[in-house]
């Protein structure tokens, strides 16, 4: 339906030679033809139109004999004769189109006003109208606009079928359609620039963003605003960013993303797996940011500017350095932590034989010879328990135990011990609740025996016969 001519022939050239992603056509290098609009449904046209009545002959005539002047009917026009794309019959059908146009818009006004959308049916058919004027290249304006709209205007004004409210509402719509300001112009490439350096700047690395970056990238974010889609044109209208309003939506888009995306959601959400890495790739970010930055600084004095901007980029890796280790130094602590956890829940930790006991399995021959050194002796040399006492085995676990300067034996739980020692002493047969190692033997020389069994270890261990 729009038929448009490209009157600036550079503009062509411009468009085959740039290596620019967007090529921004300007409204002084095109014209936009006028087209006609079908009659609305249900309009029939009254004999002799556009005779019928006095406002339609009114309207035609006015039109003709402007048009009969134009381009010579104001100063502005009058540069038209110079262009060499103009030629003036392209416009001489015009009175009829704006005399045609003013009563299809009176049919729809009168069909639609007592609708509850009578406002978006009127002003879509108006914009629908005028669109069809097309333009000229700027600052030529549009041909056979002002007839059409100072008529209508007219006929609304003066019809008292339409409530006062409903007036107002459509004159004031047609007056700020023909008031538009023109866009202020946006090279498309500038904005492709700032959203390219926000992607680079955004901290798509941090693991919690990862996934929203394939969102933003290769887009072209530029429309601030999507109009509603016009009934009568089919057409959305949409507004593009200037630089400034495309600026404040990467602030608010930056502002939503952080806001909306971070450690703590993602604390709670439970998807913060490991906070230290976060906290790393964070520190790294923040660095990161800092460099691209730069350094700069004001001071006039040459040599005072330079150290001045070395001081403050070594006090920043210091800091940075700081912060990294400190983290580090966490991850890790966490992870010796978690060696022995893993090894608890990975393994059965119970020991199945003798040697088990024993930090240094090595050890447990010797340790086992001071049971058959004491005197009198506990043990024989077959490992038979020969003793009168068995209170004397919960003693010899509690000295290897607390041995210094490092312990012989194991912690285990008392069930655990007896069973060891069950198995490997005939005949000594320790209580199935283990309660010999809770019980106090009156009739035997605990400290004594202590003392005896801690000279012996320190025999061994000066003879070399008791291992690390
Ligand atoms: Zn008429
Ligand atoms: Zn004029």
């Amino acid at each position: 339906m729009k038929d448009v001519k490209i009157i600036n022939p550079n503009f062509i050239d411009n468009l085959n030679c740039s290596k620019e992603k967007y090529v921004y056509l300007d409204p002084k290098d095109f014209e936009i033809y006028a087209y006609d609009i079908p009659a609305p449904n249900g309009y029939i046209e009254l004999e002799k139109f556009p005779y019928c009545c006095e406002f339609h002959t009114h309207a035609y005539e006015s039109t003709q004999e402007w048009i009969k002047l134009f381009p010579n009917c104001c100063e502005n026009h009058k540069n038209l004769l110079r262009e060499s794309w103009f030629n003036k019959s392209n416009y001489m059908g015009i009175a009829l189109k704006v005399v045609r146009q003013i009563s299809y818009t009176e049919h729809i006004i009168n069909e639609k006003i007592k609708n509850t959308d009578w406002n978006e049916e009127i002003t879509d058919y108006l914009e629908y109208n005028i669109l069809s004027f097309g333009q000229l290249p700027k600052p030529y304006g549009v041909v056979g606009l002002q007839q059409y709209e100072r008529n209508i205007t007219h006929w609304i004004r003066q019809n008292s079928n339409i409530e006062q409210h409903k007036k107002e509402y459509i004159l004031g719509f047609i007056n700020e359609f023909r008031n538009q300001t023109p866009q202020e112009k946006t090279d498309l490439n500038i904005l492709n620039n700032i959203y390219l350096k926000w992607l680079a700047l955004f901290p798509f690395e941090l693991e919690f963003f990862k996934s929203l970056k394939s969102k933003f990238i290769g887009k072209s974010p530029f429309i601030k605003q999507i109009g509603r889609k016009n009934r009568y044109t089919g057409e959305t209208s949409a507004e593009i960013h200037t630089k400034d309003s495309f600026f404040n939506s990467l602030l608010e888009l930056t502002n939503k993303l952080i806001t909306e995306t971070n450690s703590l959601i993602s604390y709670q959400k439970g998807y913060l797996n490991d906070p230290v890495k976060t906290q790393i790739e964070i520190i790294n970010q923040k660095r990161l940011l800092k460099l691209q930055k730069g350094y700069t600084n004001n001071s006039s004095n040459e040599e005072r500017k330079f150290r001045r901007i070395i001081k403050s980029w070594l006090k920043d890796e210091k800091e940075y350095l700081s912060e990294l280790i400190t983290a580090i130094k966490t991850k890790d602590c966490q992870s010796h932590k978690e060696t022995p956890l893993s090894k608890k829940n990975n393994r059965d930790n119970t020991p199945k034989k003798f040697e088990d006991l024993f930090c240094n399995p090595n050890n447990s021959n010797i340790c086992l010879e001071i049971l058959r050194v004491l005197d009198p002796p506990f043990i024989d040399s077959s490992n038979t328990y020969i003793g009168k006492n068995k209170g004397i085995f919960p003693l010899w676990i509690k000295v290897l135990k607390t041995h210094n300067p490092e312990p012989l034996i194991k912690h285990f739980d008392d069930k655990t011990y007896k069973n060891i020692l069950n198995n490997h002493f005939k005949g000594l047969n320790l209580s199935k609740d283990a309660s010999e190692f809770r019980k106090v033997y009156a009739r035997l020389d605990t400290k004594g025996l202590e003392q005896q069994i801690k000279t012996i270890l320190s025999q061994f261990s000066q003879s070399g016969r008791l291992g690390k």
